[in-house]
C-alpha cells in the first residue's frame, strides 16, 4: 500500500511537471497581480521545469527582498556564431504591474518547444521585477522613496546597483526596459483625446549614442515591431511625451542617461524602452490584455534579434572598440535640445468627439536631438581621494581606475565656477554654471588623487556625469548640489594629453 501511494505520488509529480505552467496572475484570472511570494515560487518552478532556464539572485531590494533574473541559455552552438546577449528588465516602477506580468507570461512562453530556436542565437537574461518593494504596495518608488528610473547616474539604490552589476558582468548588446504610460491626464481629456495604444516603443535618443545604433533601430526595428504587433491584434505607436496642444511641443522621450534605457545605451548598446498602457485604476483594469501586449512586445524584440543579431553584434563590437580606445579628438555632447525637422507626428488616439479610434496630426513635433554644447573628450579625470562622496560614486559606477604614469606628458586643467545661470532642460529650468579653465603649472601630488581614464565602456558616461556644464551631470542632483556653487573651484581636475594642447594652439 505504501509503495502504491508512493508510486501515485511520483506519477502525480510527473504529470504536474509535464503540464504547462501558469503565472500566478493567470491562475487568479488577472483579478490580482502576482505577489512577490507567488512570483518567487513561480520562478523556481520554471527553473525546475526546463533545463533551458536557470534562476539567479542578482541582489536585494531596500526591504531585503531578493531580486531575481532568469537566464535562458542553450548549451552548444550549431551555427558556430557567438550568441548575442539580451537583457530584458521590467517593473522598475512598482505600480506598473503589466511589465512584470508580461515578463512572467514571456518566461513561460520561452520554455515551450516552439520558441526553442531563439536560443540557438540568443542568450537572454530576464529580470521580471526590479522593484518588488514598490510592487507589493503598488507604488512607483522603492522603499527609500527613490525613483529607480532616475537613479542610473547617481546610482544610490541597491536595485539599480544590482542591474548594473549584472550588465557589467555580461555586457549585453541589446536591452529592453519595460514600463507603463499614463494617458489619463486632464489636459488630454479636456482636448477630447486619449492615447490608447496597447504598447509604445522608445529608442535611444541621446546624441552621444552612435548614429549607427540609433539609425538601425529606427530603420530596421520600428517597422518590424509595428508589423509584428499589428498582426497579433496589438495596437502600437512611438513613445512621444508632450502635448496635447500645439502650445507644448511633442517629442520622443528624454535624452537623459539616468534611465534604464540610456544608461546602457551610452555604453553603445541597442537599448529600448517599452511602455504598456496603464489601467485607469492604475492597477488591474484590463490586466490580462495589458500583460499579453507587453509579452508580445518583448517577443518581437527577441524575434528581431534572432534575425538580425549577427549584424547588431558587429555594430556594437565596432562602436565599443571606439569607446575603449584613447579619445581621438571626438566631441561629447553636454547640452542639447529637441528640434523639428519638418516632419509631422501622426499619433493614434481615441477621440471623444467621434467616439472611435482616430489619428491626430502634430505639427509642433521635435523628433531630433541636437547638441548645443559639447566638449573635446579628455584623456581622463583626477578625483581628489579625500572627496569620499565622489570616490564612492565612482566605485558604485564601477569605473576602471589606473595609475597615471609620466605626468609630464599631460596637461592638467583646473575648472572654476564663476557664476551659476539657468538653462531650459526639456521644459524645466535647471541651473547651469559658467566655467573658466586654467592650466595648472605647479606639480600635482598625484598620490592625492584617483585617476579615471575616459578610455572605457563607461567613458562617455563619465564625461557627461562629471563635466560641470553638463545638463545631465552629477551637479544637477541634490546630493551633489555642492559641486555647483559660484566662486568655487571644481574638485575634479580634467586631464588631457600634452600634444592635444599643441594641437589646439595650431
Ligand atoms: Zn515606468
Amino acid at each position: 500500500m505504501r509503495k502504491l501511494l508512493l508510486l501515485t505520488f511520483i506519477l502525480s509529480q510527473f504529470v504536474a511537471a509535464a503540464q504547462p505552467l501558469r503565472t500566478p496572475a493567470e491562475i487568479k484570472n488577472f483579478t490580482q497581480p502576482s505577489s512577490y511570494e507567488e512570483t518567487v515560487k513561480y520562478l523556481n518552478q520554471l527553473d525546475q521545469y526546463s533545463d533551458l532556464v536557470a534562476i539567479e539572485s542578482i541582489g536585494k531590494s531596500v526591504s531585503g527582498r531578493n531580486l531575481f533574473a532568469l537566464k535562458y541559455s542553450k548549451p552548444g552552438n550549431r551555427s558556430n556564431q557567438p550568441k548575442i546577449k539580451v537583457l530584458i528588465q521590467a517593473q522598475q516602477h512598482g505600480n506598473e504591474q503589466s511589465g512584470k506580468e508580461g515578463a512572467l507570461l514571456l518566461a513561460n512562453e520561452l520554455v515551450k518547444p516552439e520558441y526553442s530556436y531563439l536560443f540557438d542565437r540568443i542568450d537572454l537574461m530576464l529580470v521580471p521585477q526590479v522593484n518588488p518593494d514598490g510592487s507589493e504596495k503598488n507604488v512607483r518608488r522603492n522603499s527609500n522613496g527613490a525613483d529607480l528610473n532616475r537613479n542610473h547616474v547617481i546610482m544610490t539604490e541597491p536595485e539599480v546597483m544590482a542591474l548594473h552589476r549584472l550588465f557589467d558582468k555580461y555586457f549585453f548588446e541589446v536591452t529592453m526596459d519595460v514600463h507603463e504610460y499614463y494617458p489619463y491626464s486632464e489636459e488630454w481629456i479636456k482636448q477630447g483625446y486619449l492615447k490608447n495604444s496597447d504598447v509604445l516603443i522608445g529608442l535611444n535618443t541621446n546624441p552621444q549614442i552612435p548614429a549607427t545604433i540609433r539609425d538601425f533601430q529606427k530603420r530596421e526595428y520600428m517597422p518590424f515591431w509595428t508589423e509584428y504587433l499589428k498582426t497579433r491584434g496589438i495596437s502600437n505607436g512611438t513613445y512621444s511625451p508632450g502635448g496635447p496642444t500645439e502650445d507644448t511641443y511633442i517629442r520622443y522621450s528624454t535624452f537623459d542617461i539616468n534611465d534604464g534605457r540610456q544608461s546602457y545605451g551610452i555604453q553603445n548598446t541597442f537599448s529600448f524602452i517599452q511602455e504598456g498602457l496603464n489601467g485607469d485604476d492604475s492597477f488591474v483594469q484590463n490586466l490580462s490584455h495589458r500583460a499579453y501586449s507587453q509579452s508580445r512586445g518583448m517577443l518581437a524584440l527577441l524575434e528581431f534579434v534572432y534575425r538580425n543579431g549577427k549584424e547588431m553584434k558587429k555594430i556594437v563590437r565596432e562602436e565599443r572598440k571606439k569607446l575603449i580606445s584613447p579619445p581621438a579628438n571626438e566631441d561629447v555632447a553636454l547640452q542639447m535640445e529637441h528640434v523639428a525637422d519638418g516632419s509631422i507626428l501622426r499619433l493614434p488616439v481615441y477621440s471623444y468627439f467621434s467616439k472611435s479610434d482616430s489619428i491626430i496630426e502634430f505639427k509642433n513635433f521635435r523628433p531630433v536631438v541636437k547638441s548645443t554644447l559639447s566638449i573635446k573628450k579628455p584623456f581622463g579625470y583626477l578625483f581628489p581621494a579625500s572627496n569620499t562622496e565622489l570616490v564612492n560614486w565612482a566605485r558604485r559606477q564601477g569605473f576602471e581606475t589606473i595609475p597615471l604614469m609620466n605626468p609630464e606628458k599631460f596637461v592638467f586643467e583646473k575648472l572654476a565656477i564663476t557664476a551659476v545661470d539657468s538653462i531650459d532642460f526639456e521644459g524645466d529650468i535647471i541651473p547651469c554654471p559658467q566655467v573658466t579653465t586654467t592650466i595648472i603649472s605647479d606639480n600635482i601630488s598625484l598620490e592625492n588623487y584617483v585617476f579615471i581614464p575616459t578610455a572605457q565602456l563607461k567613458g562617455n558616461l563619465l564625461v557627461i556625469a562629471i563635466e560641470p556644464q553638463s545638463e545631465l551631470g552629477l551637479a544637477t542632483y541634490k546630493q551633489f548640489g555642492y559641486l555647483m556653487k559660484a566662486q568655487t573651484v571644481y574638485p575634479v581636475i580634467r586631464v588631457r594629453k600634452a600634444e592635444s594642447k599643441t594641437l589646439t594652439i595650431k
